[in-house]
């Protein structure tokens, strides 16, 4: 029996984790779940899955949940904050730990459970782009197993065999598919008229609102770029990014020999989730077979920088390296929550992301604290710009 922490367990991959679990509760156990501000949801979830613990953002949130529990006679332990994050992704009693908090706020508990040495199971792809040899350090100095939920990096993880150097060495490229988001071949001069609930409606995925903001303007590739070139050490100009609207192939390893692997299934992120969970087993995850004879014509295309700038400011910021990744990431979390609010339009995204990067600080992303001091410079800086829009 292996015991789980799902970190965000109220979003959209933490509903998906929770239904992997359910279809196989002779091999999983709920320890902890955890949410921000949903008491209700993680209470419902908290009536069916009995965790030890649970954890909410705010002292308030936490009560009102802990209230409503004891109620039902159920008792899971209700702590609230980062040290109950913390200690719920680090627990003895926890042998893997689902990382699926969106943004920033899930980098030191996702961290945590790699310096505990869990498996670390990474959908929070933002702590990687923030933390990248810090993360990775972490990873292997305390024998932490990460596998990427990231469905790319899952896809690659999957064609690219084990730890075995000499596969390492014949490795080309790898290649990221992207759908293009709801806006590949919108109308480029009415992009910014687009409202968020436009925006977050992805033609094949559901998503939480940011996740989603990011796919439209093609962000979320360009941190995907850099959280491959972590995972998988591979410099800026080996990793290509490729526009496939039918995602089904969800990303491929170019061999120095021609071959091409690719992984491919239906659009589901129980698959990686299942992979990632089993890992090295299979297990069943509840997804549609492929039927590749009804699926229709698989396309490919070149991503076009001039409709989807935020791409192309993720390559800059990779290769500049340092601190600059995380710099991107907080810039771009602060532009896509004004987008969300209706404080900025869909293209100034790209414009705060870039005001923001264009003065970053140099140094090196060798310290937690180097990495939070410039999330926060950058966060108070993308702030200053969308008070003074005419700037940027
Ligand atoms: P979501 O918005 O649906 O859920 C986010 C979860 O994080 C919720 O449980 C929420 O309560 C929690 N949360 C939000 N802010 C928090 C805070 N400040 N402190 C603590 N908890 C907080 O998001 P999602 O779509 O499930 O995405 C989660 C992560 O997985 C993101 O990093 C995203 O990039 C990544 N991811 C998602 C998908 C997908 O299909 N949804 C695919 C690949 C990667
Ligand atoms: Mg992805």
């Amino acid at each position: 029996m292996r015991r789980i922490t799902v970190l965000g367990a109220t979003g959209s991959i933490g509903d998906s984790t929770l239904d992997v679990i359910k279809r196989h509760p002779e091999r999983y156990a709920v320890h902890a779940l955890t949410a921000h501000r949903q008491v209700d949801k993680l209470a419902a979830l908290c009536r069916e899955f009995r965790p030890a613990h649970a954890v909410m953002g705010t002292a308030e949130a936490a009560a009102a949940l802990q209230a409503l529990l004891r109620a039902d006679g159920i008792k899971t332990e209700v702590g609230y904050g980062e040290a109950a994050l913390e200690a719920v992704a680090t627990d003895a009693a926890v042998d893997a730990v689902m990382a699926a908090i969106v943004g920033a706020a899930g980098l030191r508990p996702s961290l945590a459970a790699a310096r505990a040495g869990k498996r670390v199971l990474l959908a929070n792809k933002e702590a990687l782009v923030m933390s990248g040899r810090i993360f990775m350090d972490a990873v292997r100095e305390h024998g932490a197993t990460l596998l990427p939920i990231d469905s790319e990096h899952n896809a690659i993880f999957q064609c690219l065999p084990a730890d075995d150097p000499r596969y390492r060495a014949g490795v080309a490229k790898v290649v990221l598919t992207a759908s293009g988001g709801p806006f590949r071949t919108r109308d480029p001069d009415s992009l910014h008229d687009i409202t968020p609930d436009e925006a977050c409606a992805h033609p094949n995925w559901v998503m939480g609102r940011k996740i989603s903001v990011d796919s439209a303007t093609m962000m979320n590739k360009g941190l995907e770029v850099i959280e491959a070139h972590w995972l998988f050490g591979a410099p800026a100009e080996r990793i290509e990014v490729l526009i496939h609207p039918q995602s089904i192939v969800h990303s491929m390893v170019s061999y120095a020999d021609g071959s091409v692997l690719a992984q491919l299934g239906n659009p589901d992120m129980r698959t990686p989730i299942a992979y990632g969970m089993a890992y090295p087993e299979r297990i069943d995850a509840g997804v549609s077979p492929l039927n590749l004879a009804t699926a229709g014509a698989l396309s490919f295309e070149t991503p076009d920088l001039v409709r989807f700038p935020c791409l192309g400011l993720a390559f800059d910021a990779l290769r500049a390296g340092g601190l600059a990744p995380a710099v991107l990431n907080a810039a771009n979390e602060v532009a896509v929550e004004a987008f969300l609010q209706g404080r900025i339009r869909f293209t100034d995204i790209a414009r705060v992301v870039a005001g923001v990067l264009e003065r970053a600080p140099g140094g090196n992303a060798d310290t937690l604290e180097a990495v939070l001091s410039a999330d926060q410079d950058a966060r108070r800086r993308a702030g200053e710009l969308l008070e003074n829009r005419s700037s940027c």
